[in-house]
């Protein structure tokens, strides 16, 4: 099947689905799901180039980050400064960075940077009046990450309010992100209404796998972490363009 098939048949299945009197709920990820975050990390990036402390310490390596444009398709720091040819700083310059990058990455200030990916505002809007049920389900915490992930949303004018469209946070940081997400599904009492979620990282795919399988999965194929293979035998997609 291809991307824009799977698409359609999600589409075509909540507005059946919500014909018929049901509730169907579309779960999406946020970071490289809904969201492109390249541009939050194009920002930490230059910021930490132009901290005096980098430039007088790295002026060469500040020199590049300051103007870093592309950024590289990966979730790891060091494939990023592989990719600028700054992979042979001093260890303290990428624990600089690191601390830089954790510090800023996770704070709502940086979220308005993130684009949606191709789509995806459409495509939620679709379903969203079709009858379904949208939440945003994150492993954002509430406490660093809830306001800006609000008013990113609102922005590029995902639907939000207070029943059929909402955000749900991790409430707090250091909560396993994929242990966090399948309690959530488990949480869920009734289970008349068919669930979707889309995700783009194989390690929580693998536990709603094993401990959820309630939940109807599309693996959203961007960056993740590593830590888990892609999962197999799962609707595959790569963006939100689709065609009804
Ligand atoms: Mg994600």
């Amino acid at each position: 099947m291809t991307h824009a098939e799977i698409l359609k048949n999600i589409l075509d299945f909540v507005e059946a689905s919500a014909r018929a009197g049901q509730a169907p709920l579309v779960y999406f990820d946020l970071d490289s799901t809904l969201f492109n975050v390249k541009p939050r990390l194009k920002k930490i990036m230059r910021e930490f180039g132009h901290l005096e402390t980098t430039a007088s310490k790295y002026p060469s390596a500040s020199q590049t980050l300051k103007v870093v444009e592309e950024i590289s398709e990966s979730y790891h720091l060091h494939d990023h400064m592989k990719h600028f040819g700054l992979e042979n700083q001093p260890m303290e310059f990428y624990k600089e960075l690191y601390n830089y990058w954790m510090e800023n990455f996770f704070h709502s200030d940086y979220l308005l940077e993130d684009v949606p990916n191709e789509g995806a505002v459409e495509y939620v809007n679709e379903l969203y009046g079709l009858g379904a049920r949208i939440v945003y389900l994150t492993g954002r915490d509430k406490h660093r990450m809830e306001e800006g992930s609000i008013l990113s949303l609102k922005k590029w004018k995902f639907p939000m309010n207070e029943t059929n469209a909402v955000l749900v946070l991790k409430p707090h940081k250091d909560h396993d992100d994929a242990e966090f997400k399948r309690d959530h599904f488990n949480a869920i009492q009734d289970r008349r209404h068919p669930i979707w979620f889309f995700e783009n990282e194989p390690h929580n795919i693998h536990l709603l796998l094993k401990d959820s399988p309630h939940v109807k999965i599309v693996f959203f194929d961007s960056v993740h972490s590593g830590k888990s293979e892609p999962p197999a035998g799962l609707p595959v997609v790569t963006n939100f363009k689709y065609k009804r």
